[in-house]
């Protein structure tokens, strides 16, 4: 068994091998939402910095090509653009991504447009924008909303007023067709292999998000529905199990109500935190005697109800006798001295034209039987009827 049910999580594939069923959300405590969110920031710096060097060889590509073309301007431009982004590059180990992040954006839009009224609109560079745009979710990560929005708005706006413009290329003499066909042929490819990385960088953001957030609501769900001392679930996943086999008219469950014998006593003669370290060994016998389709619950105090499913009239009294031999003979450390408790049970199986309602308050009368004749014994009732109040007892739900 962990001795820490929620060890900090430090790679992601930590998460996969805590997670058993295959669409069962790991409950994610807020420590370990935290060690997520860590995480993800980290990844996405990663893919940040990979997207800067990614715009420094395009930039330094594009300086080449404006020598082999004669085009002074763009070597200029592009040449400020890639010692800048290399200054944004240092940057993000410095500063928080967005700084960084901002400058890369704006430098490459100036470098796209550059490019583009260089080399006329038939070279294609124009659609370099769009990966541009993409980019600012990733690489203005932290960023405000706002601010990424408004970004992705005004590279958007350039993108549609070169296509209105009809750039025609400032370059002299201008390039042949067929150069500006290869070229239009790289850019096309580097923008599909931009877009493609930064749309599975956004995948695996929107997938760490989801997994946190699941995971959070899971923890959430664990805690209301877990009694803290005991660590079985409290008295609302049992109402649930009751109201569904309401639902399913099935009539092969019982139920079984444990009550620690003269508890009070315990506590007076031992301390409470004894009394607590009582009910911690007799939950813990409880959760190893019952198979997990059962509900093993801590009612509430020192009473215990378990809803055991699918057993045969037969077998009810021999599994409980075991169950009770088993807690009377457990012995747990109190305040340097060995010590064991009892437990009286009652139980009833469920019958036609009876609710599990019903069941649950003839094991619960039977649990008053078996306190009277003297208590660590089991009794099971075979037949009961209607209870008058087809609510449960104490139901915090109802
Ligand atoms: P009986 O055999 O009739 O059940 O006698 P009892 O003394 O066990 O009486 P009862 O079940 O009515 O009393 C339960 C006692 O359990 C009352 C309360 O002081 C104690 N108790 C309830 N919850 C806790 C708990 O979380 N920790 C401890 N230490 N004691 C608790
Ligand atoms: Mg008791």
């Amino acid at each position: 068994m962990e001795s820490r049910p929620f060890p900090e999580l430090r790679s992601w594939r930590a998460l996969d091998r805590r997670r058993d069923g295959a669409h069962e959300p790991v409950a994610l405590s807020p420590a370990q939402a935290r060690s997520l969110e860590r995480l993800d920031s980290h990844r996405t710096l990663l893919f940040a910095r990979g997207y800067i060097v990614y715009s420094i060889l395009t930039a330094l590509a594009a300086v080449i090509l404006g020598i082999a073309t004669g085009a002074d301007a763009v070597v200029a431009v592009l040449s400020c653009a890639a010692v800048l982004l290399v200054a944004a590059l240092v940057a993000t180990f410095r500063l928080p991504l967005p700084y960084g992040g901002v400058a890369v954006v704006v430098i490459n839009v100036i470098g796209v447009v550059t490019l583009d009224l260089a080399y006329s609109g038939a070279a294609s560079f124009d659609l370099q924008l769009f990966a541009v745009g993409l980019s600012v979710f990733v690489l203005m990560f932290g960023a405000t909303r706002g601010l990424r929005l408004a970004l992705t708005l005004v590279i958007s706006g350039i993108f549609v007023l070169l296509q209105f413009v009809g750039v025609d290329g400032f370059l002299e003499p201008a390039l042949s067709d067929e150069r500006l066909n290869r070229i239009s042929v790289a850019n096309n490819l580097l923008t599909v292999s931009a877009v493609l990385v930064t749309v599975l960088v956004l995948q695996l953001r929107f997938a760490a998000a989801r997994h946190i957030l699941e995971g959070s609501a899971r923890y959430g769900e664990m805690q209301a529905t877990t009694d803290p001392l005991t660590g079985l679930v409290n008295r609302r996943p049992v109402i649930e199990r009751l109201t569904e086999l309401e639902r399913d008219e099935r009539y092969d469950y019982a139920i079984a109500v444990l009550d620690l014998d003269n508890f009070k006593d315990v506590n007076d003669a031992f301390g409470h935190d004894c009394g607590d370290a009582a009910i911690a060994s007799v939950a813990d016998v409880l959760a190893d005697s019952f198979r997990d389709l059962d509900v093993v619950s801590r009612w509430g105090g020192d009473e215990f109800v378990v809803v055991i499913a699918r057993i045969l009239p037969s077998e009810l009294e021999g599994l409980l006798e075991r169950v009770r031999r088993r807690i009377e003979n457990t012995w747990f450390g109190c305040a340097g001295k060995e010590t064991s408790v009892t437990v009286s049970i009652g139980a009833a199986r469920a019958r036609p034209a009876r609710t599990p309602h019903d069941c649950l308050a003839a094991a619960d009368d039977a649990l008053y039987q078996a306190k009277e004749k003297g208590r660590n014994r089991v009794v099971t009732i075979q037949h009961y009827e209607r209870s008058s109040s087809s609510r449960l007892p104490d139901d915090p739900l109802l």
